[in-house]
Order: C-alpha cells, then structure tokens, then sequence
C-alpha cells in the first residue's frame, strides 16, 4: 500500500481523508503540480514549485508549506514507497471551513489541504508509446479563461482524453478561434524544417514546465523557435508534431485528424528532443 502525505502526516493511502466540505471537492478550489522521478530523483523540482508559487499567489491561496519542506516531503514519498520512476503528484485546496459557501473563507482560521502521493511507473523514460507517437483528434477548447493557473478543475480535458479513446486515438489537441491552445495535458508542437512552431506564453495555455526546458534544449541545438499560434490545417502539413509534459517527457505525434503528418512515425526532432530532454534532465535531477 501506498504512502501518501496528507497535512504533515505520511499516512498510509486508506487512512488519509479530508473533509466533504473541502473547498478542492466542493469548488475545484486548488491547484496542482506533477513532478517525474526518474532514478529515484526529482526532475526538474524547482520549475514545479516555482510555478506551484505562481498559482497560489494568482488565486490569493496561502502557501502552507516552504520549498525545503517540499523538498523533503517529495524524497520522503520516492524513498519510503520505493519509486525509481514515477510520478508525484502535490495537491493543495483552500481547505475546508466546515461548510458550503461561495465566499472564500478566512485563511487565518481555514488552513489548506496538502496533499502529495506517488505513482510508481516502471518504463517512464523508455515509453513505448514514445515510439509508436500518439494520434490526436481536434476538439473544441471550452474551457475557463485562466488557463495559465494549474488548477484541479480538470473536468473539461478528462472529456478530451474520453473523446480521443472513443475515436480511437490518444489524445485531443483544444482549438480556439482556429488556433491549437494545447494538448488536454500537454503542449503542443509542430514542426516545419529545422522550425519548431508552438503557441506563445498568454493565460490561454499553461506555461509548462517541460516546455521551458525543451525550447531551451531545441535553441542549444540549433533549431529555430517560434513561438505563434498555428492551426489543424498548419499542423497536418507540417513535417512533425509533438507535445510535452512532466509526465510523458517529449512525445511524437503521428496523426491529427486523421492524416498522417511526416511519414506518419514518430519525427526525428521529436526523437532526437526526447533524448536529449531525458539525458540532460537526469543529469539535473535532484
Ligand atoms: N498544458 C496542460 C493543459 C497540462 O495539463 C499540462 C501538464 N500538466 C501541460 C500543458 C504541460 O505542463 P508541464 O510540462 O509543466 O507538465
């Protein structure tokens, strides 16, 4: 059984609870982070509480907790539950003031809900479906307009992934005004030449993680980046496409829509990206 860490406790998972009145169950009133370990090590820790410092301060939610804590909690979890590669995953709600109210409550007297456990996953870097690519369909994006704060309302980007499984594809990519916003969990790439073309930084997308680290990457390399909207049609004519996250690193992209992009196998660039994400990420993993 899992051990998970709840409010300063590490508790096995059965045994930790939190309130009905939880404003993240009543409200979707919290925010998240997700951190890889690979090795039995954080990648890139700092990027996740910094942005997880971000949400809270965007939503007026008190941090209850320092980033050395964090820190410590985090490599409790991976030693204590024994992952090698995995997932953690760090909740935080605006807690529970014992009632239903639309009002937030007082944070001196309601403190928040912290809440971290693990997901063990063997193969995380060596992914097979990393080789096959994903295929993606085009849905509508409908959601909220603060996209940029990683918030537990992940209602909308569930039915993406539904929509995607019942086409028989992977993943869906959320179009807004005619333009790609990102993946359901991801952003999202296309490539065109030595170009990697992925939409700017606004509130419309969330500022991942993985992708500072990978246009970073891409630059170092010598590939050109451009950071603008693009469209479906754009993409299926690209020569590649791709997207990332802390969970699935760099991942290919084979199909959108129904056409194949490329040669319809995962591209070289995403390949080639994917490598050099993991290897420098390990190398940096605390
Ligand atoms: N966009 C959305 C909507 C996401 O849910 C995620 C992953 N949580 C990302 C982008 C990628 O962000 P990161 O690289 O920080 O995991």
């Amino acid at each position: 059984m899992r051990t998970v860490y709840l409010n300063g406790e590490y508790l096995p998972e059965t045994e930790a609870t939190v309130s009905i009145f939880d404003r993240g169950f009543l409200m979707a009133d919290g925010v998240y982070e997700v951190t890889s370990v690979l090795d039995g090590k954080l990648i890139d820790f700092e990027g996740h509480i910094v942005r997880l410092a971000r949400s809270l301060d965007e939503l007026d939610m008190r941090n209850p907790i320092s980033k050395e804590d964090l820190l410590e909690v985090h490599r409790e979890l991976v030693r204590v539950n024994e992952i090698d590669e995995g997932l953690i995953y760090l909740q935080i709600t605006r807690g529970s003031a014992g009632d239903r109210d639309f009002a937030f409550p007082d944070p001196e007297t309601t403190a928040p809900t912290i809440v971290l456990f693990t997901q063990n996953k063997p193969g995380l870097a060596d992914n097979p479906a990393a080789k096959k690519g994903a295929k993606i369909i085009s849905i509508e994006d409908i959601r909220w307009g603060r996209r940029d704060i990683k918030t537990v309302q992940l209602l909308y980007p569930s039915m993406g992934k539904m929509m995607a499984k019942k086409a028989g594809c992977d993943d869906a990519w959320m179009v807004e005004d005619g333009f790609v916003t990102e993946g359901t969990s991801n952003n999202a790439y296309i490539v065109k030449g030595n170009k990697i073309i992925t939409r700017q930084l606004s509130n419309d997308i969330l500022h991942g993680i993985t992708r500072v680290a990978v246009l970073r990457m891409a630059r170092e390399a010598q590939m050109e980046v451009e950071e603008r909207s693009f469209s479906i049609k754009e993409a299926q004519q690209a020569d590649e496409a791709f997207t990332t996250s802390a969970s699935a690193f760099v991942m290919p992209v084979v199909e959108l829509d129904g056409v194949a992009l490329g040669d319809g196998v995962p591209g070289k660039v995403a390949l080639r990206l994917r490598e050099i994400y993991i290897d420098e990420m390990r190398k940096a993993a605390v």
